[in-house]
């Protein structure tokens, strides 16, 4: 890895951190160091705000149809380089190929969309009730941003807060997590290639998020926090924004539930759960966390699944016909492990899995967990790793009950051949989004988000671009 992108990008530069510190990245499935990025200080965390704040004014003067261009060329390079940047991430996130070409397309289409959303920002002139006073709206790019992103979507948590942000006019600072630091330097070398003014977008790579982000929260000239990580750390966020009254967009975390009645389809059932546990080996705020399964059909879902999950193939996420890569890192697996031994200690069974292999690099093995008690920690912590956990309910209104008995409220599946049922238990979970039928919900038109303790505001969609937007009015008196 000679010929990666390892330095800051700030004011249209690659530059080194100001001390000079850098950090490993590592390869989850090796263990083994990649390479070695800039590691920014707060020194350089204030370059990129000087940065930043230099370039918002022009950059919101600038035409929309330029803003929109600039993402349109960037949706087009992505594409090109699709093989380059899912080799990349794949080697610093551990995905398989296939799933990092997947999010590559994700990521890309993210850019397109608000390529299109950047010429249709609307605006409004009316008359007050009095019919004497007129009102002109118009919306205003909120100002320069922080974006701070998780590893487990390298690219596409980058492009779902980078597109819209460009798109309203902002300037903004990324930092991305610091385990997976190369996808995101990779995307800003694009969009310098796509024509992106410099300052527009900042790039600090660091593994001292908190020295590096609470000044630039604290300093009065950053605007905007868009955060997608753990409820935890968007805590301790919320109450940094408070004092300057910066606005946020929290994407926090989830603890889906994955509910099946007596009525469904049990293929679609399993092919559903399929995608929401597996996905991205279960590191996803969206993964199925809890399979709820009417007591009915328990055992034949459990069987199902379990053969399904038996089947996938584990390995380096390079590896030919791998489906299943290594966790992110060995804290992340170790508190895999500890829930799952935590659960069958409270009496539930393995099906399939359940043990961590022998090796070097970070893997899990797919596992299925029946007669899961409700006591177990797994059912109010996200396990981010490939494990479902089932347990059986009997009817609607408990399953409902027993669904939103959590804090969290990002996503919800539902399976049933019932229009009416799916429908109202749909409109019964205590959620901001849910697959009805489906594992999969997550779409750059769609408004993706939670509600309770899973965040604040929406991504993407045509409401994606508004947490990035402020409205003006002007009163007009006509005399
Ligand atoms: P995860 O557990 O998935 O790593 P985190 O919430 O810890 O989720 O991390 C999400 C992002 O938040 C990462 O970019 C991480 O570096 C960043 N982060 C973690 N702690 C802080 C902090 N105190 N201030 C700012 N960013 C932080």
């Amino acid at each position: 890895m000679t010929d990666v992108l390892n330095q800051l990008f700030i004011g249209g530069a690659w530059v080194d951190a100001a001390d000079g510190a850098t950090m490993p990245v590592d390869d989850p499935a090796t263990g083994e160091i990649l390479c070695h990025v800039a590691d920014a200080g707060p020194k350089d965390a204030k370059l990129a705000e000087e940065a930043a704040v230099q370039a918002q004014q022009d950059w919101a003067r600038t035409a929309p149809r330029t803003r929109s261009e600039i993402l349109r060329r960037a949706y087009e390079l992505i594409l090109e380089r699709t093989d380059e940047l899912a080799h990349l991430m794949t080697s610093e996130m551990g995905k398989p190929l296939a799933e990092a070409r997947g999010e590559v397309a994700y990521a890309a289409e993210f850019f397109r969309w608000f390529s299109e959303e950047a010429v249709r920002i609307d605006g409004g002139c009316g008359t007050l009730p009095d019919g004497r006073n007129r009102m002109l709206l118009s919306r205003r790019p909120v100002g320069p941003c922080l974006l701070i992103t998780p590893w487990n979507f390298p690219l596409a948590m980058g492009t779902r807060k980078i597109g819209p942000a460009i798109a309203a006019g902002c300037t903004m600072i990324l930092k991305p997590a610091p385990q997976t630091p190369l996808s995101s330097l990779a995307l800003a070398g694009i969009l310098k290639e796509a024509g992106l003014p410099d300052g527009v977008l900042n790039v600090v790579t660091t593994s001292r998020a908190g020295e590096v982000c609470e000044p630039l929260l604290r300093g009065g000239r950053i605007r905007k926090l868009s955060f997608t990580g753990s409820t935890g750390v968007g805590r301790i966020l919320l109450a940094q924004c408070a004092d300057t009254v910066v606005r946020t967009s929290m994407e926090l975390g989830g603890n889906a539930p994955f509910i099946v009645f007596d009525d469904a389809d049990l293929d679609v059932a399993v092919d559903g759960a399929m995608v929401a546990k597996m996905r991205n080996m279960g590191e996803a705020c969206t993964a199925a966390n809890r399979f709820f399964v009417h007591r009915s059909v328990a055992d034949e879902f459990g069987r199902r699944l379990a053969e399904r999950m038996r089947a996938l193939v584990v390995g380096p996420g390079t590896r030919d016909g791998v489906d299943v890569g290594p966790l992110i890192d060995r804290t992340g697996r170790g508190k895999v492990e500890e829930l799952v031994a935590d659960a069958v200690e409270r009496g539930a069974r393995v099906l399939v899995g359940g043990r961590t292999p022998e090796g070097p690099g970070c893997f899990y093995p797919p596992t299925v967990l029946t007669d899961v008690s409700p006591e177990s920690r797994l059912m109010d912590t996200e396990i981010f790793g490939p494990v479902a956990a089932i347990l059986t309910f009997d009817d609607e209104d408990e399953v409902l009950r027993r669904a939103n008995d959590t804090p969290w409220g990002l996503v919800g599946y539902v399976f049933t051949q019932g229009l009416d049922r799916g429908l109202r238990v749909s409109e019964g979970l205590e959620v901001g989004m849910v697959g009805l039928n489906t594992g999969l919900v997550s779409n750059p038109a769609a408004p993706f988000g939670g509600v309770k303790q899973s965040g604040l505001g929406r991504e993407g969609g045509q409401v994606g671009i508004d947490e990035f937007l402020e409205y003006q009015y002007v009163a007009v008196p006509v005399r």
